[in-house]
């Protein structure tokens, strides 16, 4: 008997970014019914809010509902009829200075202070600074001749490594270097899920379209959970119902 089913939210739940169709929203309800639900997923908050939370159904039980925007460094739970955050993980305003301050540096040391920017070259997501070499508004051409063999990025990668130990440091579109904590994924935040819960990870089960080596449901399995591979939400509706139907039994 399972106390808590966990979902990824792309390709389990919903269509990729869309919301809730009616159909999952009600499934999502009955679930409820008869287990904690909880949902993990790399967004954040308003895209939580507009995928999954305000598509519930009145008779949906929120009590037994866990939100885990951008992999669970947050966690958002329905207490006093409005959703709030139990934590967040955030940067604080030292540790973002601290980032900011490396990146300066690094591209001072490593000789890659480009001659022009477009725009502000940190994005800050809370728990995710990503630097954008030539600013977030600089034209596709300018960017596509910057860095298009990773090879500045590599250096000053290697560079802001030195500068700022433990934490995961990940080049990401054609000039953009990803700041995150390190060792954040989804069995990370199972794992702070089974703290804030009290639910034991083998009284949880997790269902998610990308359970394979590589994918970002795979270190769920890793993690030791029992785990369902799904194609797309029709068939996560399908293994709801006989979740639904066992748990009754
Ligand atoms: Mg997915």
């Amino acid at each position: 008997m399972k106390q808590l089913v966990a979902f990824d939210l792309d390709g389990t739940l919903a269509e990729s970014k869309q919301p809730l169709p009616d159909w999952m929203a009600q499934a999502v309800a009955d679930l409820l019914e008869v287990a904690h639900v909880a949902v993990i997923s790399g967004g954040d908050w308003p895209q939580f809010d507009k995928q999954v939370a305000s598509r519930l159904p009145p008779r949906a039980d929120l009590a037994r509902l866990w939100l885990m925007p951008t992999t669970g460094t947050k966690l958002y739970t329905h207490r006093g009829g409005i959703w709030s955050p139990v934590y967040a993980e955030l940067f604080d305003e030292a540790q973002k200075q601290a980032i900011f301050s490396a990146f300066d540096a690094s591209l001072e040391a490593t000789g890659f202070v480009p001659e022009r920017t477009w725009g502000e070259r940190i994005e800050d997501r809370g728990s995710q600074i990503t630097f954008s070499a030539l600013g977030q508004q600089a034209p596709i051409h300018a960017k596509e001749i910057w860095d298009p063999d990773f090879a500045k990025r590599k250096i000053i990668q290697a560079d802001l490594r030195t500068r700022l130990p433990g934490l995961s440091i990940n080049m990401g579109g054609a000039t953009s270097i990803d700041i995150t904590r390190e060792g954040v994924d989804k069995a990370y935040g199972l794992k702070k899920l089974r703290d804030a819960s009290g639910i034991s990870l083998g009284a949880m089960m997790f269902i998610g379209d990308a359970i394979f080596p590589g994918g970002n449901d795979y270190p769920a399995k890793e993690l030791g959970l029992d785990t369902i591979r799904v194609r797309d939400p029709r068939e996560t509706l399908a293994v709801m119902e006989t979740i639904v139907a066992c748990q009754k039994s």
